[in-house]
């Protein structure tokens, strides 16, 4: 008996296909399935509950075999995770088209996308997992990062120093949280249902301790609170009992939010069922487990509301919570704002969002070195130079050594330039690939997220993304991703993703250069076209052209 597949990406500069592109795109599709990088490899499960990487081992199997002889002019399309064509295009062309979870709107509900995964027609891509460009949990850190730095901006004089948060979820994307309030000076008591979580998060760094008991977490926190010293406390508990128990104890808690799967009822562990039997009693019974994790979720809502009525700071963090909660019947869910127009909008409206970029050689050098690059081309930007020294000094890499940091129109395409040159110069020891979450400026609508409570009533508008992903074919993305229900669920979003390989050569600089500038650009104009000021701002300043405001 052989045992689990183990899949790892090779590193260097040997190919195994006929160019960097695809060899490039061969490495992410591995490395999104890398222990060290996936959450559940066995399984194809990267990040945010069961987002896959690949359809089933046949799948991927293919899809391996096919980037092998992939041409410069062919294009394999892939179908929700499973390869069904491989076309003649030309070398400007994306070397792979990807289109996960799609469903026509009257059947875009978990209902029938489980139906049609049962039949093996489907899989659900999440955003960066079905498109290759995970990249571990740093992905969502400096995001996450971002966001309490905004929060403390906002509530708090610039610094969480002195302040506790709430929250729970310690999964592929929520493990961000704990080190994204230390970075910000704050104590974090972060809950969740899965030891294997707390140890996971503890053992990379990103959780400082685990408390063995409700009191315990509530006494570690408030004397770090006081001494005003950065701690993240890990607690083992169901966040739909611990959240009202410390609500009920009159908790002195500065800030709640959440990162559970509770964008898939399916991966909320429901009150009252033992962690252990959760993934039997989900497939045993997905209708009643569905209700009574929507029914936990409304408890843990009505909960974060009391903290609000409290005077703490809460909101949602994209994972649908709210939205779960009101199915339940709970009437108040949507009284706390999510993060996007609470915190994130205004960069939105720069074109700025999670530029982010992995290092094929494997080498970690390669990275330092293109940090040292970002550094200095934009000396100006202190935040930026904050979150590149404090992730040179606590990120720990998963899988091929990547960084991620927020940049905007101007500043993508400086950036991947720049790091193309280095690659031709020899200054990097191998090509590096540059894409970015599909949460950005102008890739994605999603009406209880990144696209909730815009100026002018666009939430649901989906044109957005589709003009992104075709933008970015027509501007040479080295592969580009179209995809239904990431973050939030079945029918709550559209999104699209986009990766360009820079392997030193002129063409792929005329390429980084019009991608880098026009993906960001459709940030620009889709937050000018909703009537945001700072975008048409921005838009006359950078030179954006959009023709309503031409004439
Ligand atoms: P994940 O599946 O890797 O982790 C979820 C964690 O929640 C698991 O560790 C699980 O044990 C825990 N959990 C489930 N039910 C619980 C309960 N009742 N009490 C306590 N813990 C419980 O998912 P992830 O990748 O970390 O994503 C989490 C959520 O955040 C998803 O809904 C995702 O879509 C959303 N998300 C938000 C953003 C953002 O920018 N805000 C980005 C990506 C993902």
């Amino acid at each position: 008996m052989s045992g689990p597949r183990v899949v790892r990406a090779p590193r260097g500069t040997g190919l195994s296909t006929p160019g960097w592109p695809q060899e490039a795109a061969l490495r992410m599709l591995q490395n999104n399935l890398d222990p060290e990088v996936a959450e559940h490899p066995d399984r194809l499960v990267v990040y945010g509950g069961t987002g896959k990487a690949a359809r089933d081992w046949r799948s991927f199997d293919a899809m391996v075999r096919t980037l092998r002889t992939l041409k410069q002019d062919e294009t394999m399309l892939v179908q929700s995770g499973r390869p069904v064509g491989v076309m003649q295009t030309h070398e400007w062309a994306p070397r792979v088209l990807i289109a996960n979870s799609n469903l026509v709107g009257d059947w875009a509900n978990w209902e029938e996308f489980r139906r049609l995964e049962a039949l093996g027609l489907t899989m659900y891509g999440q955003m960066t997992a079905g498109s290759w460009i995970y990249i571990g949990t740093q992905g969502i850190l400096q995001g996450t990062y971002e966001t309490f730095a905004a929060v403390a901006a906002k509530k708090f004089g610039g610094t969480l120093a002195g302040t506790i948060t709430l929250t729970a979820g310690l999964g592929g994307m929520g493990g961000a949280q704990p080190l994204a309030v230390t970075m910000n000076d704050g104590v974090a008591i972060c809950v969740d249902c899965d030891p294997r979580a707390i140890d996971r998060r503890i053992a990379h760094r990103y959780l400082d301790v685990r408390a063995d008991s409700l009191d315990h977490a509530l006494r570690l926190a408030t004397e770090a609170r006081d001494a005003r010293r950065p701690l993240s406390i890990g607690l083992l508990g169901n966040a739909a009992e611990v959240l009202p128990q410390l609500l009920a104890l009159g908790a002195p808690v500065d800030i709640v939010t959440d990162q559970t799967s509770a964008h898939d009822p399916l991966a909320y562990l429901p009150a009252g069922i033992a962690f252990e039997d959760m993934a039997d009693a989900a497939a045993k019974d997905p209708a009643g487990f569905t209700a009574r994790a929507r029914r936990s979720m409304a408890r843990h809502v009505e909960a974060m509301v009391g903290f609000m009525d409290a005077g703490a700071e809460v909101f949602d963090y994209g994972n649908s919570i709210r939205g779960e909660a009101e199915l339940a019947g709970y009437d108040r869910a949507f009284a706390f704002p999510g993060f996007v127009p609470a915190y994130i909008r205004p960069l939105f409206c720069e074109g700025r969002g999670p530029f982010r970029w992995a290092a094929l050689s494997g080498d970690p050098a390669d990275i330092a070195k293109t940090d040292r690059a970002v550094l200095e081309l934009f000396p100006e930007n202190e935040s930026l130079a904050r979150w590149i020294r404090l992730a040179g000094e606590r990120v720990h890499f998963q899988g091929l050594p990547a960084r991620i940091c927020w940049l905007g129109y101007g500043e993508r395409d400086k950036a991947g330039e720049r790091f193309n040159e280095m690659v031709a110069s020899g200054e990097l020891y191998a090509p590096v690939v540059i894409g970015r979450d599909h949460l950005d400026c102008g890739s994605v609508a999603s009406p209880y997220r990144e696209t909730e409570a815009m100026l002018d009533g666009s939430d649901a508008i989906a044109d957005w993304p589709l003009l992104n992903a075709m933008v970015n074919v027509a501007s040479g993305a080295s592969w580009v991703s179209v995809h239904h229900g990431g973050g939030v669920g079945m029918g709550r979003s559209l999104h699209a993703g986009q990766v360009t390989v820079a392997d030193g050569t002129r063409l792929a600089g005329e390429k980084i250069r019009r991608v880098l500038t026009n993906d960001p650009g459709m940030g620009v104009i889709r937050h000018v076209d909703a009537g945001y000021d700072i975008a048409d701002s921005v838009a006359s300043e950078r030179g954006v052209r959009v023709p309503m405001r031409e004439g």
